[in-house]
């Protein structure tokens, strides 16, 4: 459905210079969705001079009262007429953004275009009928959300004025999708009442809703975050060809993402072979104009290396700080299309780029019926369902995860020799990582699980970290990390749980761009308040926050094994439950990152104090830094309030640090800071096994 083509809406000429966002809207078709999105398209002033006036004289001398859903009607209509209109994408514009409603009638339709592609959606409004509240058609709703990965979610509480703009009524269906969507892993970034029908709350609001404090939908329109543009994205070339001319080798392809130059240091991925661009040649000779130094993401470009090296087709070439992962195996949300259903032992060719390797699907998981938008429980995945599946790759392959790089964390599936599928890149492992979980029983399993390294060993770790410690100890943090950055190739992660700590630290990184990961473990058990400020967070540094969950099928064992809340049981009922749903995620954050950045300071237990601002850790193969290694308390509040920086509300209640709901607590007076975290009876279990090993 695209609106900006007919002649009834204003022609819609993007415009490079703003941002655009792509919106899903999604909601049961009684909730009143085309009639918010025509009420949108008037208040953002989409629809030609006369155009409203026509369809209310239509609807008087037909004796109707005026509906805004007339205007879809009105916009079908014309497609159904051959007129070339696409409805399910509505281009209006907000103060800010240039925005892309996509409406999804067809679920199934839509979940396809998704994942293989042909669609994108960076946000949604989630529609709600203030008298039905949450239904199990939201439930499902929300899981679609989830299931694309959408994270930026809005929830439109429609039909309020049928009940008298009740802030009651309001607050409890507010509280109730909070929770119905906490239970997917998604936390709104607001909750909006409206009436789409008088417009209250859609792009002004009405004196009714005096009592709401939050934005209106076109405000909210205006705040989503953008995806980001492929030019800044790390650099991925997947290699096209191989040309000979006179003595040069010239490597060819489509600058997918990222931007290259001439003397910039690559890496040949997967075998992560070094080395630097020597030109970018152009064809024909652009004399008298010098040869191109740059080139950037949409760009076919061929380039020389400055020292031979093995290149092929399907290898692709990557930023030295940023490569790809050279996966030999890999989790990926797939569609699958063939008649046939994809079963475990199931051998497929799986194609990334121009690269392609054979492979045996080792777990399914999730199998899902998009028409039902259910879990069918199923161990094979049906044609046009949907399922997440582990497969193990004869020869590895440059890739992302597609929260990383849309592009190259895309799949495709090759079954008996033709397209079987398609897909995105959840996940990936190297050569001599652990096997993917799949069904695993033992949590301490996940304690040893580590991805393979190509050229750190433990004694150059050390080396570097005990030469770089006098150095950064007399820098200030933001110089401390900068530093970091500069002495280490490869990719940084920084672990936020959104404390004190973190948020200093996440407000440094968003005065640079350090090209540093930011990442949160999101065990399912935080409190909302932490929830809140994750969403707060990212819209206010406009960086997104990388979750890492559990996985779903031993996070299901656990629970099966020893209940909801267990935990509390037993010493290691707590060590399986922290295997689970921390230590686990937390060292598929860290896989292939050669820098890990954390909140730690020494003043907040004794323990902490025999830790290091810089510490080699061998087993990861990284280095980690404490940036704040040396801060106090009052530093950082202080910190804090000079800059505005974004706290939890928690700490005002007298919590110190803060992690899962469950085993958190607020401190009293003259306690150790940590004393509030994880189960309280003996010191060294405060670490919870995640920063225990620090040097
Ligand atoms: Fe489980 Fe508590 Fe550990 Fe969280 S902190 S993972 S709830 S034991």
């Amino acid at each position: 459905m695209n609106v900006q083509l007919s002649g009834c809406l204003r022609p819609f000429a993007p415009d490079a210079a703003r941002a655009l966002v792509r919106v899903v809207v999604v909601g049961h078709v009684d909730h009143g969705k085309s009639t918010l999105i025509g009420r949108l398209l008037h208040e953002a002033g989409g629809l030609p001079e006369g155009k409203l006036a026509t369809l209310a004289a239509v609807s008087a001398r037909r004796g109707m009262p005026f509906e805004w859903s007339f205007l879809l009607d009105a916009l079908q209509t014309e497609r159904d007429q051959g007129i070339t209109i696409d409805t399910s994408q509505i281009r209006l514009r907000t103060p800010a953004r240039d925005v892309v409603l996509i409406d999804a009638p067809g679920h199934a339709e839509f979940l396809r275009n998704m994942i293989t592609g042909a669609a994108q959606a960076d946000a949604a409004l989630l529609l709600v009928d203030a008298a039905e509240g949450a239904r199990e058609q939201t439930r499902r709703h929300g899981y679609l959300l989830h299931l694309l990965g959408v994270r930026q979610v809005a929830v439109v509480v429609n039909k309020m004025d049928r009940l008298g703009f009740d802030p009651d009524r309001f607050r409890a269906i507010e509280a109730e999708m909070t929770a119905a969507l906490a239970g997917l892993g998604l936390t709104p970034a607001a909750v909006i009442p409206v009436s789409a029908r008088t417009g209250d709350g859609v792009a002004r609001h009405a004196s009714a809703t005096a009592w709401y404090r939050g934005p209106t939908v076109l405000a909210m329109l205006d705040a989503f975050l953008p995806a980001k543009a492929p030019a800044d994205l790390a650099l991925r070339l997947p290699v096209q060809a191989i040309y000979k001319f006179d003595h040069r080798r010239i490597i060819a392809g489509r600058l997918e993402s990222g931007r290259i130059g001439v003397g910039d240091e690559i890496l040949v991925m997967p075998a992560a072979k070094p080395a630097r661009v020597r030109s970018i040649e152009s064809w024909p000779a652009p004399a008298p104009s010098p040869a191109p130094r740059a080139a950037t993401a949409g760009q076919s470009v061929g380039i020389t290396l400055d020292r031979e090296i093995f290149v092929e087709r399907g290898h692709v070439i990557c930023a030295a700080a940023r490569p790809a992962a050279p996966a030999k195996r890999l989790r990926a949300r797939v569609f699958w299309l063939d008649r046939q259903p994809l079963a475990v032992g199931g051998e497929i060719v799986a194609r990334i780029g121009t690269a392609s390797s054979p492979a045996v699907v080792r777990t399914i998981e999730d199998a899902v019926d998009p028409g039902l938008l259910a879990s069918d429980g199923a161990d094979v995945i049906e044609q046009n369902h949907v399922g997440e599946i582990g497969i193990e790759l004869r020869q590895p392959l440059a890739t992302d995860a597609h929260a990383a790089d849309p592009n190259s964390g895309r799949i495709v599936l090759e079954f008996g020799g033709r397209i079987a599928g398609g897909g995105l890149v959840l996940a990936t492992e190297t050569a001599d990582a652990h096997a993917p979980s799949g069904r695993r029983a033992n949590d301490q399993a996940f304690v040893g699980t580590r991805t393979a390294r190509m050229d750190l060993d433990a004694d150059a770790l050390g080396a570097k970290a005990s030469a770089l410690a006098p150095v950064l100890a007399a820098l200030s943090p933001a110089e401390r990390i900068a530093r970091l950055r500069r002495e280490l190739a490869g990719k940084i992660v920084f672990t936020t749980s959104f404390g004190l700590e973190d948020q200093v630290i996440l407000h440094l990184l968003s005065q640079r761009d350090d090209d540093i990961d930011i990442v949160t473990l999101d065990t399912g058990r935080l409190f909302p308040e932490t929830y809140a400020l994750w969403a707060q967070t990212e819209r206010r540094y406009g960086r997104t926050i990388r979750a890492v969950y559990p996985r779903h099928d031993d996070l299901e064992a656990l629970v099966a094994r020893q209940g909801i809340d267990g935990f509390r049981r037993t010493r290691e009922a707590r060590i399986a439950c922290c295997n689970v749903r921390k230590v686990e995620p937390l060292e598929r954050a860290l896989a292939g990152a050669r820098g890990w950045i954390a909140g730690l300071r020494a003043e907040q237990s004794a323990h902490r104090r025999d830790m290091a601002l810089i510490g080699a850790e061998p087993d990861r193969a990284l280095i980690k830094l404490n940036p704040l290694f040396d801060w106090t308390r009052e530093q950082l509040l202080a910190f804090v309030s000079a800059n505005d920086v974004p706290v939890n509300p928690l700490h005002a209640r007298g919590f110190a640090s803060i992690g899962c709901a469950p085993c958190t607590r607020a401190i009293a007076p003259g306690e150790p800071e940590r004393a509030g975290r994880w189960w309280w009876e003996e010191e060294q279990k405060k670490e919870c096994g995640l920063h225990a090993r620090s040097s």
